[in-house]
């Protein structure tokens, strides 16, 4: 009788165990644990106290009493051991504290054994059994519960454990979410298993779509600028040659979206090894480039422009000033106010570029300092045309404002810049001559001044890119009338500086209308126009 006593709990406890280690939810495991031993033990409640990482016992869960009255049992907690030995684990005064405990809660409890759980020699919880009614816990109790919290704390561990790495997961899964760059992990058979938002945008297929697809399905390249990529590096015995020290792979070049049109990314490949060795995961980092390119493209035209633009003035300066200065020539007045002229005129055109470098250096270092005053525009305007009508006669510069036009708060003379660009413009892109006209506009809330001409017009495709830095359209007529791109670049700085816009409406070969927004002092801002529904 007795030996079957201890075989049911033998298989009992293996049963339990069975069932518990298949458990990874915590909870689910607590709560099982409780009800096992509640049932090994014949108790009528039951509790498990857990170690915090900071030491610290609190109860995690409970069984045969209200949930709210739990925290009255952390008096069972106090005084913990730290002693993982069954036989010598020992709470002082444990029934003492139990009768206190039933005198606050009225709970009818009177008998109480507490157990370590540990895993080696560290002690991760204690699990309490406690009686209403019957005899005190024997030795035989004890040795039943000893080997049962045995197997709980292995479940409970587990069972931590697994929370601890869905957590950390969970963790991993929000960085690669948020991160700025493309992520993706690929499979040792290069199938994509991790697929970042970033990435999604940057290709223009979704996590979802690139997910299980291969690696060359998604990144296809239009043109790149090194010469592996991925298959052929593996194909030539990469990430194993990490051994030679090259453990990273780099590609650069364009990739080809999927949504069409392609983007300027550097890939970077790093393999994931197991400890033989073993090729586990790829894990790519895809980074725009485009802002580097840009900036590449930028110093290379700066460098082409500064030394055909300086240098083309400067030659001709150098010529004339050493003809006027050869010691066996004699030159008439005429002759060295005609020289002398060409040399002005060149230092001119040579003070109008530095400037206009300097200035697109100070945007670009956002110092470009602006002046707060009241300013006519029109009073600008005609200033404008006084300056250039008598540089043609091919053009006719008319202005026109209406009589209640605004002033506006800014800097006079970089406004007078932006008209001075977008006049001398007009008069330069239209080579066969025409009307050019500036007209102001009033808005409720801006005012709009505007620069037409009958000249060359721009193709739609270029009109985006006229305002960006160096950005001159590849045609004839351009490349004949000379300039380095900056113009429109710095009046729409100017225009912005200024809480305005600017933009350009044309048809190729019918001409061209600029036009730039102000905003107006609230002061005088008219009331929006009434539209009765
Ligand atoms: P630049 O005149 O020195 O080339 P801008 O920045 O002033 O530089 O102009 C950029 C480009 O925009 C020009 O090279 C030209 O192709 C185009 N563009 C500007 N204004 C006009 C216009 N009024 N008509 C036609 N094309 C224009």
């Amino acid at each position: 009788m007795f030996a079957s006593y201890w075989i049911r709990q033998r298989d009992y406890l293996l049963k339990i165990s069975r069932a518990l280690t298949a458990q990874l939810d915590l909870d689910t495991v607590l709560a099982e644990v409780l009800k096992a031993a509640m049932e090994m033990l014949g108790g009528q409640a039951a509790l498990i106290a857990i170690r915090e990482p900071d030491g610290r016992f609190t109860i995690r869960a409970s069984r045969g009493f209200p949930s709210r009255l739990q925290e009255y049992f952390s008096l069972l907690l106090v005084d913990i051991p730290n002693q993982v030995d069954p036989f010598l684990f020992h709470i002082p005064d444990l029934e003492a504290k139990l009768a206190e405990v039933a005198l606050r809660t009225g709970l009818p409890f009177s008998q109480v054994i507490a157990l370590p759980m540990r895993i080696g020699p560290e002690l991760i919880g204690v699990l309490y059994v406690i009686r209403a009614y019957g005899a005190a816990f024997t030795a035989d109790d004890r040795q039943v519960l000893a080997s049962f919290a045995d197997q709980a704390a292995i479940a409970v561990h587990n069972a931590q454990l697994y929370q601890r790495l869905a957590q950390e997961k969970r963790r991993l899964d929000a960085i690669l979410e948020s991160s700025a760059d493309g992520v993706m992990i690929l499979d040792p058979g290069q199938r994509i298993t991790v697929f970042n938002r970033a990435l999604a945008e940057m290709t223009g297929w979704s996590a979802a779509e690139a997910i299980g697809r291969h690696h060359d399905e998604v990144i296809q390249w239009a043109r790149r600028d090194t010469e592996m990529d991925l298959s052929r590096a593996t194909a030539g015995g990469w990430p194993l040659a990490q051994s030679r020290g090259k453990t990273v792979l780099y590609v650069e070049g364009d990739l080809r979206r999927r949504t069409g049109g392609v983007l300027s990314v550097g890939i970077t490949y790093a393999p994931l090894l197991d400890r033989e060795g073993k090729l586990v995961n790829i894990i790519a980092n895809v980074r725009d480039i485009t802002r580097f390119r840009e900036a590449d493209r930028l110093k290379s035209t700066f460098v082409s422009v500064v030394s055909h633009e300086l240098k083309t003035p400067v030659a001709t300066i150098l010529g004339y000033a050493e003809t006027l200065a050869r010691p066996d020539a004699q030159w008439d007045t005429e002759t060295v106010r005609e020289l002398a002229g060409v040399i002005q005129e060149e230092a001119r055109r040579l003070d109008r570029l530095i400037t206009d470098l300097l200035d697109a250096s100070r945007i670009q270092a956002r110092a470009l300092p602006l002046r707060q005053e009241e300013v006519d525009l029109e009073v600008l305007a005609r200033r404008v045309v006084q300056r250039f009508q008598p540089q043609t006669d091919r053009h006719d510069i008319a202005v026109r404002f209406p009589p209640d036009f605004p002033t506006v708060q800014g800097d006079p003379m970089r406004l007078e810049q932006v008209l001075n660009n977008l006049v001398s413009n007009a008069i330069k892109y239209s080579p066969d001559g025409g009307r050019i006209r500036i007209r102001g506009e009033v808005r409720p809330e801006e005012v709009v001044v505007s620069v037409s001409d009958e000249g060359i017009g721009i193709p739609a495709t270029e009109q985006g890119r006229i305002f960006d830095p160096f950005y001159r359209v590849d045609e004839a007529p351009v490349r004949q009338a000379g300039g380095v791109g900056l113009g429109l670049y710095l009046a729409r700085a100017i225009v912005e500086a200024h809480g305005g816009r600017i933009w350009v409406e044309s048809e190729p070969g019918k001409g061209a209308t600029f036009s730039f927004s102000l905003p107006r002092p609230r002061r005088d801002r008219l009331p929006a126009p009434f539209h009765p529904d």
